[in-house]
């Protein structure tokens, strides 16, 4: 069963409620724009009263441990609280295309994916919206949503609002997008996010533990991270490898991604014009099986 599932009907209306109040000088994230988003006003998000959808759907490009046959049922926001200059959903992150949705519609695309066959209800970039998240969580759970959620943030989340969500979530996958400020500040406009990231993983981790994978493969619970290689490692594994072997747990399932292409802005900076080499990658993937962290790694 899903912790939200357990939780009193009165403890999540709080939640809810208190989320939702956070909306009237926003400081849901790190940034603490402090815009009125309840009367329409925007902060760095773009994202006013209500959420907005880009697409949903069973995802099958997941991590195994959320999709086997009926894939991860992803929900896309539009709008971001980071801002990636390589960002490969630039078009619904940046750009804001996408369709905005009341708390009815939200429960009722949860429900879909759930008659779809979906393991999962995975939010991708939910920082901004959470929100309107629990909000339509209540209707949805009052009609029989039973699956586990996912939080699929890019990692610059609030320590405070993570604490609205103890109970609620059962799998978090944050990205651990960098090692050191200085590239996160020049490729994403995230002032101390290394700080940051390091709270929220260690949040996340206290909540849920490391990941849990049954026997036929599938995950309920626990956390995953993500880390996305940089061309020349200007991301800094090094250091995302030390923290997650170090302080976080050796049980960690990390998965070092290769994919990157410099979409979007990314040629207008040089060291990022090009892809992720052959050697890079596997030299990553070394650093992580020497720490210890070898649940999530691939094989070359
Ligand atoms: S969620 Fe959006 S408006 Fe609120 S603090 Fe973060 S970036 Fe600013």
């Amino acid at each position: 069963m899903a912790s939200y599932n357990q939780m009193p009907e009165d403890v999540l209306q709080d939640r809810a409620r208190a989320a939702l109040a956070r909306l009237k000088a926003c400081d849901l994230c790190p940034r603490r724009c402090r815009a009125d988003r309840s009367s329409g006003e925007v902060g760095f998000c773009r994202s006013g009263r209500k959420a907005r959808v880009a697409c949903y759907a069973p995802h099958f490009g997941e991590e195994a441990p959320l999709v086997d046959r009926g894939g991860s049922g992803t929900i896309f926001f539009s709008g971001c609280n980071l801002a990636c200059v390589f960002c490969q959903n630039y078009e619904i992150s940046q750009e804001d295309q996408g369709t905005e949705v009341d708390a009815p519609a939200l429960a009722s695309m949860m429900l879909e994916l759930q008659e779809l066959g979906c393991h999962n209800i995975n939010f991708v970039t939910p920082t901004h919206v959470l929100p309107q998240i629990l909000e339509a969580l209540l209707l949805a759970r009052a009609d029989g949503l039973a699956l586990p959620l996912v939080y699929n943030s890019g990692g610059y989340d609030s320590v405070e609002t993570l604490r609205l969500l103890d109970g609620i979530f059962d799998i978090y996958m944050p990205d651990a997008k960098y090692g050191s400020d200085e590239p996160a500040l020049a490729y994403s406009c995230a002032p101390g996010y290394t700080k940051i990231m390091k709270a929220t993983i260690r949040e996340m981790h206290r909540q849920v533990g490391d990941l849990v994978i049954d026997e036929d493969g599938i995950t309920r619970r626990g956390l995953l991270v993500r880390h996305l290689l940089l061309p020349g490692d200007a991301a800094g594994a090094a250091e995302v490898i030390r923290f997650l072997s170090e302080d976080i747990s050796l049980g960690t399932y990390l998965n070092i991604m290769d994919q990157y292409r410099p979409e979007f802005n990314a040629c207008r900076i040089p060291e990022l014009c090009r892809p992720v080499s052959r050697q890079e990658y596997a030299r990553a993937l070394k650093m992580a099986a020497e720490a210890g962290l070898i649940r999530g790694l691939a094989m070359l």
